[in-house]
């Protein structure tokens, strides 16, 4: 079976369905791969939400064939998935990170709308910077394991410290959870994701704490600004509010065209597979727990 693909913007392809035909954002023509596995696990019509279609060809923006014929089947279409998984979870970059003004490593796709927001905040005397962008899974791994040794401090619901040692380990990885991601689960590990700060709002030798009062207070011009303008640049904030899994971090930034797809090509399998033998602290119960902890810690976000 050959599926045609038809080229449309982004925001055009929400909710288009079609007998016998995708259509994909403009960047997205060459998804083969992944709309392979959609026709085979859904046969019949298709209704295209816009954020199912999705392989390294995506991710690559369309620049480069990663191999993939027109038609759904072939080696190509496995590669291209396993190099897409391997930036989904952490574990590779698939070419696809660059190195920001910051120093830090982002999406190629999202340094241009970056730019562009820093630009448009400059107009409203708010120095946009980031201090913090792409993180592969070993870097968070490591603030895991620090974490669960206790070697890091980790807070409770309110920010108050606790004790690793004092806790059980399920409460530990909750407690963990709640303020830091599950390796291999971090929207950081995309490179579409960041968190920001006004440097112009501070001294140069500030430290940035990203936390509740500091967005509300030294940093509430950069908030204020950012709730009126983001969307107009592609961003949103996944943790605006609590929904009872990551505390809010208003602080944090999506650039949903290119991280949209990531989030729907999540699998707790895929996830599992990340996180099995890497060494990570209480790793048999995180196992045992993942179903759960994935739709609280990883999908419950806030809807773009
Ligand atoms: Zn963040």
């Amino acid at each position: 079976m050959v599926v045609m693909l038809v080229a449309e913007g982004w925001a055009g392809s929400r909710g288009s369905r079609h007998h016998g035909s995708v259509h994909v954002p403009r960047h997205a023509v060459k998804a083969h791969a992944h709309v392979r596995d959609l026709v085979r696990d859904r046969p019949g019509p298709i209704a295209w939400d816009g954020a199912v279609a999705w392989c390294g060809c995506v991710l690559r923006g369309g620049r480069r064939s990663c191999g993939v014929t027109n038609s759904i089947t072939g080696a190509g279409a496995d590669h291209a998935i396993r190099e897409a998984d391997a930036l989904l979870y952490g574990l590779g970059d698939g070419g696809l990170l660059v190195p920001h003004d910051s120093g830090m490593l982002v999406h190629r796709d999202v340094v241009g709308p970056l730019a562009a927001l820093a630009e448009a905040a400059a107009g409203a005397s708010i120095q946009l910077q980031l201090c913090s962008g792409h993180r592969g899974f070993a870097r968070q791994l490591a603030i895991w394991n620090d974490k669960a040794a206790g070697r890091r401090p980790i807070l409770d619901t309110d920010g108050r410290p606790l004790e690793a040692a004092a806790l059980a380990p399920d409460a530990l990885i909750d407690a963990i959870l709640r303020w830091s991601a599950l390796p291999g689960g971090s929207r950081h590990h995309w490179g579409t994701d960041v968190d920001v700060y006004d440097a112009a709002a501070v001294p140069g030798d500030y430290c940035v704490q990203l936390t509740a009062e500091e967005s509300a207070t030294r940093f509430a011009a950069l908030h204020r600004w950012l709730d009126v303008h983001m969307r107009d640049f592609g961003f949103y904030r996944p943790y605006a509010t609590d929904l009872g899994g990551v505390a809010p971090e208003p602080w944090h930034l999506s650039y949903l065209p290119v991280a949209q797809p990531c989030y729907a090509r999540l699998s707790v399998e895929g996830l599992a597979a990340a996180i099995r033998g890497s060494g990570m602290l209480h790793e048999a119960r995180v196992l045992e727990r993942l179903p759960e902890l994935f739709a609280r810690y990883v999908r419950r976000v806030a809807p773009p």
